[in-house]
């Protein structure tokens, strides 16, 4: 099952996502895909519902917002590809490497502006995990049951920032529209193994990512399991495994985006995105 959000900034709707691309129109079950609904049980509501009976909606131009209304935390998982930390010069972590990203997320074709003056603007496609159940201390026997689903995720990154200005690597991750989410919450049910997907990300139509989640280094569950050490996973927390080799930082010399770029990633089954990069004062 695919659920998502459309329409304008801040007055999205919620919608099924049938074969086609099909939109079915969510608001005679739920307000909103809200952190309280997937907590609620909205997934298991809508399988128990008459899809066939719920509003079809026009599908075309239409603009896909975060699929979850109020997502809480986004934490990110740094350093996750053997290939990426390799093009980074940086040493695989023997413990998963966490970090916090501070913007809300944005729509998955929402253009994106650099912030002022910055040069080191860079791209990271990401596999995201969409929490469903709270809990701490959990089993990685158990993760599973404690994710919503999955979803499409652009961790962008001012370079600069995160690693010339010393401090953490939050300050350069954090900026308002870093943080592309969806265009579809895709349930598990969907996605035969998280860890198989083809995940790809091109930048004016030349591929620069093209690997697969097959070589993360700390799996869903791993990762859902440790995290549930350190923090409480509430419903609607978004949790980003990183990046496969590929990041403009890893080039030699490194390319980073400039103005009128346009940025198209996707990963198997979740969909797919396409930012233009705009300068700030855009
Ligand atoms: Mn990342």
């Amino acid at each position: 099952m695919k659920i998502a959000r459309i329409g304008p900034v801040g007055q999205e709707i919620p919608v099924l996502v049938g074969e086609n691309g099909q939109l079915r129109d969510l608001r005679g079950i739920v307000d909103d895909i809200s952190s309280q609904a997937l907590g609620d049980g909205l997934l298991d509501r809508i399988r128990q519902s008459d899809i066939g009976a719920l509003p079809l909606i026009p599908a075309s131009g239409v603009r896909f917002g975060p699929p979850v209304a109020d997502v809480g935390k986004i934490i990110c998982i740094g350093l996750n590809y053997t290939d990426h930390a390799a093009e980074v010069g940086l040493d695989l972590p023997g413990e998963p490497t966490v970090f916090m990203k501070g913007c809300r997320p944005s729509g998955a074709n929402d253009p994106v502006r650099l912030p002022r003056g910055a040069e080191k603007g860079d791209w990271e496609v990401e596999l995201g995990i969409v929490i469903g159940k709270p809990g701490m201390y959990i089993e990685e026997e158990q993760a599973v049951d404690h994710v919503a689903g999955y979803c499409l995720f652009n961790d962008l990154t001012e370079r600069s920032y995160q690693m010339e200005l010393g401090g953490q690597w939050t300050k350069g991750k954090s900026f308002p529209g870093f943080a592309p989410m969806g265009p579809w919450l895709v349930t598990g049910d969907e996605i035969a193994n998280p860890e198989n997907l083809a995940i790809w990300l091109e930048v004016n139509g030349h591929r620069h990512q093209d690997g697969t989640t097959a070589n993360l280094v700390f799996g869903v569950a791993a990762i859902v399991s440790y995290l549930s050490r350190f923090y409480a996973l509430e419903p609607g927390d978004l949790i980003v495994t990183g990046t496969p080799a590929g990041v403009g930082l890893g080039h030699k010399p490194p390319v980073f985006l400039k103005p009128g770029d346009v940025v198209h990633l996707g990963i198997d089954g979740l969909g797919e995105q396409r930012q233009t990069i705009l300068a700030w004062e855009d």
